[in-house]
């Protein structure tokens, strides 16, 4: 008799609209690997039980998005250095009955700025990261763990403080946005403004010298009004779908083994598929 094919989950709510499925079931595909990776909307309610059962219930992980990443990160039985350092869980798995926890979005977000702009981290280097939520506190471990002097600037003040404070880094409010930019070598947009359907970004990157790297955590739409404005400036700009598509690889590697590589036709399908679906 055949083995039952793995089976991983992506567990968020809402989780309709999520592209892992699309990376997961193309390196399934292309590695011949009898897997199935599916998509479960859990409330807040719903999830500690569905993630304690998760093992009796025939999954060898998943993927945690909004709002459960902190709630995993408590629920795991074990967790990495990076989702320690960052408080929150974006990967699951079960080893020998015991539930594991890891965060692959500090691994997306720096491995997407290596491969878009290499040599960004000239000596010195200091950044200024935009937000602080979940994706600001990904960029801030990696940044700083890369020897980078960040300064955060954020909306709620505090939230930008107790990063800074967790961290080693400086918080400001968004007023010290123009006197910071001139010795920004690299700026980081990782709050939701610019998304689709949200608030777009006001910033004038006049004060920015031609050199710095302008990258931004959004992937919808795929080229932002500040990566925009940056290309036009000539400034190198990184978008935010290669931090998806770097992230995706640590879980997929947990759960199903081989080796899924980020080929150009997995970047052009998840692209084609973005274009379609952002509206104008
Ligand atoms: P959070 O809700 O945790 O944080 C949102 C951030 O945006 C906060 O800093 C918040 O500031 C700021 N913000 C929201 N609205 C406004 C506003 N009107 N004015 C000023 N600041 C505002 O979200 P995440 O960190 O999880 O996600 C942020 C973005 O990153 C999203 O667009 C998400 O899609 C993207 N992302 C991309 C990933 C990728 O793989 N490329 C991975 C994860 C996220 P305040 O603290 O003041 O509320």
């Amino acid at each position: 008799m055949a083995a039952e094919p793995r089976r991983a989950c992506l567990m968020g709510h809402p989780v309709a609209h999520s592209r892992s499925p699309m990376i997961h079931n193309y390196w399934l595909k292309q590695l011949g690997i009898a897997g199935v990776y599916e998509l479960k909307d859990l409330t807040p309610e719903a999830f500690p039980a569905f993630v304690r059962g998760l093992g009796k219930n025939g999954y060898v992980g998943g993927n945690v998005t909004l709002p459960h990443k902190e709630a995993a990160f408590r629920l795991a039985n074990a967790r990495d250095a990076a989702s320690e350092a960052v408080g929150a869980v974006n990967v699951l798995w079960v080893e020998n009955g015991r539930l594991l926890g890891g965060n692959s979005d500090t691994h997306g977000f720096i491995a997407n700025l290596d491969e878009r702009a290499p040599g960004w981290n000239v000596k010195g280097c200091r950044a200024v990261l935009l937000g602080a939520g979940g994706a600001a506190r990904s960029a801030l471990y990696m940044l700083e763990q890369r020897g980078v002097e960040v300064d955060i600037v954020n909306r709620t003040l505090p939230r930008a403080q107790e990063l800074a404070a967790r961290f080693g880094a400086r918080a400001h409010g968004w007023d010290a946005l123009p006197r910071l930019l001139p010795s920004a070598d690299v700026l980081v947009n990782s709050t939701s403004l610019g998304m689709a359907g949200k608030e777009a970004l006001q910033i004038d990157l006049a004060p920015l010298k031609r050199s710095a790297v302008v990258y931004d955590v959004i992937y919808v739409p795929l080229e932002t009004a500040l990566l925009k404005a940056a290309h036009a400036r000539g400034h190198r700009t990184v978008g935010g779908l290669g931090m998806l598509l770097h992230q995706a690889g640590f879980g997929f590697r947990k759960w199903f083994g081989g080796n899924p590589q980020l080929t150009p036709e997995l970047r052009a399908m998840l692209e084609a598929d973005i274009i379609a679906k952002t509206p104008k």
